[in-house]
């Protein structure tokens, strides 16, 4: 096909043409707003022959508006039965390549190499955490992610400090990357619609993680400690969490922190300051 594969016509005609039935399971919402993907092709800063990988071709929408920039795409697609979609809606483009693999189970370190990767996607909504975890907890080399994602976890990937969308998943997102919105997307956006708003994110990769810890898995064994008890104040989290009683006053001080506070309260600086405070009581 020539035509825009974002256009609501068109994704019309190709989901008629292929008798497709959206998978609900496998998160399959089609976009149809040319603008949108353009968005997210411009936000992915592609140019002739950067490396791109897409989550989720689905019947190659965004997969178009990717390789349109002259960007080398390389897609995953886990629904083989999409093949004889793809096969058709993007035959004109030799910048595509399509993996028919859960991208979850594929052996990415072999197919990205060591060239320098962008990631892009429209991602299945029923693995957005899961997906965004695994990279950017990697060590692969992606260092820019355009996600479209449920507005409610992009929300809480930019949560402040003690706002209730604050947690876990603000810190690991924020620990290694910074993460910006680049627009809020309505359900109408989609065929079949959503039940919820979506949100692109523009995720980088830092250099250097935002704050410095001597111990990295103490800083997030912490961190598990003051979200999975937010209920509790921070000394008894730490008790639960197994870090000895008579200890806890010592490291408490040395990080200089009110152990009657909530850990939900605490910045990243003060979590990072409670691991080496944990950490030299160890060493
Ligand atoms: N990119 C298309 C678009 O924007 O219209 C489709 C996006 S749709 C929200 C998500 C796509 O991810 C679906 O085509 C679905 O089949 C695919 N998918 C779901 N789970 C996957 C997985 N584990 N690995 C690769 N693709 C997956």
């Amino acid at each position: 096909l020539e035509a825009n594969l974002a256009d609501r016509q068109v994704v019309q005609y190709v989901i008629r043409r292929f008798g497709i039935h959206a998978k609900h399971k496998l998160g399959q919402n089609f976009l149809i707003r040319p603008d949108v993907v353009a968005a997210i092709a411009e936000a992915a800063e592609l140019g002739e022959h950067v490396p791109v990988m897409e989550i989720g071709a689905g019947i190659g929408t965004l997969t178009q508006a990717l390789a349109e920039t002259g960007a080398d795409v390389t897609a995953f697609e886990l629904d083989k039965s999409l093949e004889r979609v793809l096969s058709h809606t993007l035959e004109h483009y030799k910048n595509i390549h399509i993996i028919y693999e859960d991208v979850l189970k594929a052996d990415l370190k072999t197919i990205l190499g060591d060239k320098d990767w962008r990631c892009a996607a429209n991602l299945p909504y029923y693995i957005t955490t899961p997906i965004l975890l695994s990279l950017i907890q990697s060590d692969l080399p992606i260092s820019l992610f355009v996600f479209m994602m449920q507005k409610e976890v992009a929300d809480r990937i930019l949560a402040k400090p003690g706002s209730k969308d604050y947690g876990a998943l603000t810190i690991a997102v924020n620990f290694d990357c910074t993460a910006e919105r680049v627009l809020d997307i309505p359900p109408s956006a989609f065929i079949p619609r959503p039940q919820v708003t979506s949100t692109v994110l523009k995720i980088r990769r830092r250099k250097t993680p935002a704050v410095e810890v001597k111990d990295r898995k103490l800083f997030f064994s912490l961190v598990k400690m003051g979200f999975g008890q937010r209920r509790k104040v921070f000394t008894n989290a730490m008790k639960s969490g197994g870090i000895p009683a008579d200890w806890i006053p010592e490291i408490l001080e040395k990080a200089d922190i009110d152990g009657k506070r909530r850990g939900e309260t605490f910045s990243m600086e003060e979590y990072a300051r409670l691991a080496d405070a944990w950490y030299d009581k160890i060493h």
